[in-house]
């Protein structure tokens, strides 16, 4: 089965009826990239910048950011990446960030605190850096830049005047910008940001769903805490229809969406998110070609309606019967 699934990928991600599916690498470290190679994936749909504050005395600077974003984007051949600006708080630790720097305010609760987005306009100096880092890392292959638990429209306003303010003075600077600069889109991964997903579009340039977060927030079931982890279940159909909702706002304005959350990883989900309408799916490269096996065998007008009568249900255990009973051609 290894060798079937090593053929896969050089076959194109498309349905029995010719729809294309994009298939994207999410990457944490970056040793994972030979793996991307290897798996067939059509570029970085989320590149996480964590690991550049982990493990170290003082915060990266620009260069050091910049160099990290070149391996990526030359180890990539130009497919496309998607860099996630610093996504700092929640589960991922605040205490490891950068050692020797002050540690962020935590707060009471920091699932719900300064996390995100909300910690970068409370430092824009980060912020700024890694702006010019992405900027100057534009003219060696496509990047995009990804704004991580956005909740209101201003948030990508501000950090849009943050980037544009960025590429004057890197411009001033007598670096190259390539013609068209990077687009500059918004993570929904919070019910919140999901259905107010109309009124972020008009601010951002394309949407990431995050469904790690958004099934945590929207079930309030911490992802990192075990006791509740059975109610942990992005196909819960909350979940189901903050993802509908988000994915119909972004094509109604014909806005780029995909998904980057665990979810588009399993294969059993992609009639299902395919079905809703998206075509692009962010996932772990060893996830990329048994989503591809499964692309390849399904038919749009299927996904399609297996869809809607997924979005019938109400009932989460039903709607988990109809996921794993869905057979691929059979109506
Ligand atoms: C998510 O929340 O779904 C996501 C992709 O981001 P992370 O897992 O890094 O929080
Ligand atoms: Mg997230």
């Amino acid at each position: 089965e290894r060798t079937r699934l090593g053929k896969l990928r050089r076959l194109p991600s498309v349905t029995t009826d010719g729809e294309e599916m994009e298939l994207q690498a999410n990457l944490e470290i970056p040793a994972e990239l030979p793996l991307i190679a290897q798996a067939g994936a059509q570029g970085i749909g989320l590149l996480r910048t964590e690991f550049l504050f982990m493990n170290r005395k003082g915060l990266p600077d620009e260069e050091a950011h910049y160099e990290a974003y070149r391996q990526i984007v030359e180890g990539t051949d130009g497919a496309g990446v998607t860099i996630r600006v610093l996504d700092w708080g929640g589960e991922k630790d605040m205490e490891a960030l950068a050692e020797g720097v002050e540690p962020f305010h935590a707060g009471p609760n920091p699932a719900l605190g300064l996390r995100g987005i909300r910690m970068l306009l409370r430092r824009p100096e980060l912020l700024e850096v890694q702006f010019a880092a992405i900027l100057r890392v534009a003219a060696l292959g496509p990047v995009r830049v990804l704004l991580p638990m956005v909740t209101i429209p201003e948030e990508v306003r501000e950090a849009r005047e943050i980037y544009e303010r960025v590429v004057k003075r890197v411009r001033r600077r007598g670096v190259t910008l390539p013609e068209k600069l990077p687009v500059l889109g918004a993570m929904i991964e919070t019910p919140g940001a999901a259905l107010a997903a109309d009124a972020i579009a008009l601010e951002a340039d394309f949407f990431a769903i995050g469904t790690n977060d958004l099934a945590m927030y929207t079930l309030a079931v911490d992802r990192a805490e075990v006791e509740v982890s059975h109610l942990y279940d992005p196909l819960h159909p909350a979940v189901l229809r903050l993802i509908q909702f988000a994915t119909e706002a972004a094509l109604r304005l014909r806005m780029p969406v995909s998904v980057c959350g665990e979810m588009a990883g399993n294969p059993r989900l992609v009639p299902l998110l395919m079905g809703l309408g998206l075509r692009s799916l962010s996932m772990n490269a060893s996830a990329i070609p048994r989503v591809k096996q499964m692309v390849r065998a399904l038919n749009i007008d299927d996904c399609a309606r297996f869809a809607r009568r997924v979005m019938e249900q109400s009932d989460p255990k039903r709607i988990q019967e109809l996921v794993m009973g869905f057979v691929p051609g059979e109506r």
